[in-house]
């Protein structure tokens, strides 16, 4: 079990930041001179009594993720764009990139993190703070480093998972920040409750959602294994990962450099970055399109069946739903618990029995479009999540089947959904909706419409009544009638 911390910005950090910032600017994928053989300085060991301890993730180099993807401002230009007062709201429509190191201790289980959030405010709207998400703080224990707003230290705090930055000033509509925030945290070596989403187990280091992310503030405790996420896509990802050892990876972006024991990703239009690790990953792949599916795992898994099923996933959604966006499609073998999907990436657990992987793969490749393309509030709207996913798997598997649960409104929360009949609910009744109002409006006229809604959300994010209401505006029938008894909160 983790405990919580609440942790304020030690002083030191300020110095350290400053000191960061003077160093002259270069893209973390040139850093070819940084210490690559050098293992992280932190281990579990030192858990205790990190928390007054500045960032410091790369031995001697203080340049770790102090790397700015837009050039710096003239020296005679204002350092920020802040202004004075405060307005007391945090907003998701943020456009940020995020350039981050990670180090990555496969023997302890201790990462450090340094990322720089270079954000700028899209909501229309003034801001003066932002509510990062990571599960680091439910599932890692962390503790914060460094957290900085343009150079100044920043008093962040942390409540469940979500870290909480003042910006010390107003952010306008149209302004942009940089936000730097370092971590620790420990991965755990089980797969116990949620402790599959952040753990070393059976061979694999399993990262989700470990880079803090631009969202708005969600409780992570429910009573399902809905997701609690809510996410804008980023449109540029860098992350340099570092580790104690060699290690095959396989994360949400495209590897673009490699030095010793660094390797660097980068990835655009993803509203995640996931990290899988093993010493052992064999991989092997196929193209489908314009598209290689490629799959991780280590020896035992079922990767032949999984990659068989993936190119099948792949080329029918391409077809119902438009092409798949990224140029690789990863199919990785994770340490355990359910499967998961990422952007241009799906994890399926270790032990996973090849019966299994037909159905799961399907539904973690049909999240590429809904979640991955169109993104939307999974933990508030979990219809527009899983019930287009798993309805768009149980389509192309021909297996669609009767709900076990009685039929029960579909627009409420993750968190007012028992554990019993979440799944039942949401997946299978709301798959079930959907392919009833399939069978209504004729495949041809449904198809075009979820093909004009995945278009029109590209990248963004979506709700439960645009698609409902996409799907209206695309036939003569009435559809509100069918609505409104399963969707009162909407219609
Ligand atoms: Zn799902």
């Amino acid at each position: 079990m983790h405990r919580l911390r609440r942790t304020l910005l030690v002083p030191l950090g300020l110095g350290l930041a400053l000191a960061a910032a003077a160093l002259p600017v270069s893209p973390i994928a040139e850093r070819s001179a940084a210490p690559a053989a050098e293992p992280p300085t932190v281990s579990a060991g030192h858990v205790a009594g990190a928390t007054s301890q500045p960032a410091r993730i790369s031995g001697g180099t203080l340049r770790t993720g102090a790397a700015p993807i837009r050039p710096p401002a003239p020296a005679d230009a204002p350092a920020t764009q802040l202004v004075s007062g405060s307005v007391d709201r945090a907003s998701i429509r943020m456009s940020a990139t995020y350039a981050a190191a990670l180090n990555l201790n496969f023997g302890t289980r201790a990462i450090a993190v340094d990322t720089t959030i270079t954000a700028t405010n899209t909501s229309g709207t003034s801001v003066d703070r932002v509510e990062l998400n990571t599960i680091a703080a439910r599932l890692g224990g962390i503790r914060l480093g460094t957290v900085s707003v343009d150079g100044r230290a920043a008093s962040a705090s942390i409540r469940d998972q979500t870290i909480l930055v003042p910006l010390g000033g107003v952010l306008p509509a149209g302004a942009t920040v940089k936000i730097r925030v370092a971590y620790r945290a420990t991965l755990n070596g089980d797969l116990a409750g949620s402790n599959w989403l952040f753990t070393r187990t059976n061979g694999v280091a399993s990262l989700y959602r470990w880079l803090p992310w631009i969202s708005r503030e969600t409780a992570f405790t429910r009573p399902n294994h809905g997701d609690p996420f809510v996410t804008p896509a980023s449109p540029r990802v860098t992350v340099r990962i570092t580790t104690d050892r060699p290690l095959v990876l396989a994360t949400t972006g495209d590897r673009i450099a490699s030095s010793g024991l660094s390797q660097t990703f980068e990835a655009r239009n993803v509203r995640d970055f996931t990290v899988t690790a093993a010493p052992d990953f064999r991989t092997g792949s196929r193209v489908v399109g314009n598209t290689t599916v490629r799959v991780w795992y280590r020896p035992g898994f079922p990767a032949t069946t999984a990659l068989d099923q993936a190119v099948r996933a792949i080329g029918r959604m391409n077809a119902l739903v438009g092409t798949y966006p990224y140029r690789t499609y990863k199919v990785v073998q994770s340490a355990g618990g359910y499967a998961m999907e990422a952007p241009g990436l799906i994890w399926l657990p270790t032990g996973v029995a090849p019966s299994s992987l037909p159905y799961l793969v399907h539904h973690e490749t049909a999240h590429q479009w809904f979640y991955g393309l169109v993104g939307s509030d999974q933990a508030r709207e979990p219809f527009t999540d899983e019930a287009a996913a798993d309805f768009l798997a149980r389509y192309t598997l021909g297996s669609k089947r009767a709900s076990r649960c009685s039929t029960a409104r579909l627009d409420l929360t993750i968190y007012s959904y028992s554990s019993a009949c979440y799944y039942e609910t949401i997946y299978i009744q709301g798959g079930n909706f959907l392919d009833d109002l399939r069978s209504r409006m004729g495949s041809t006229a449904f198809w075009k419409a979820l093909r004009a809604y995945v278009s029109a959300n590209r990248y963004g994010m979506a709700t439960t009544k645009s698609l409902l209401d996409t799907l209206d505006a695309h036939t003569s029938l009435n559809l509100v009638p069918r609505y409104e008894p399963r969707f009162p909160r909407l219609y």
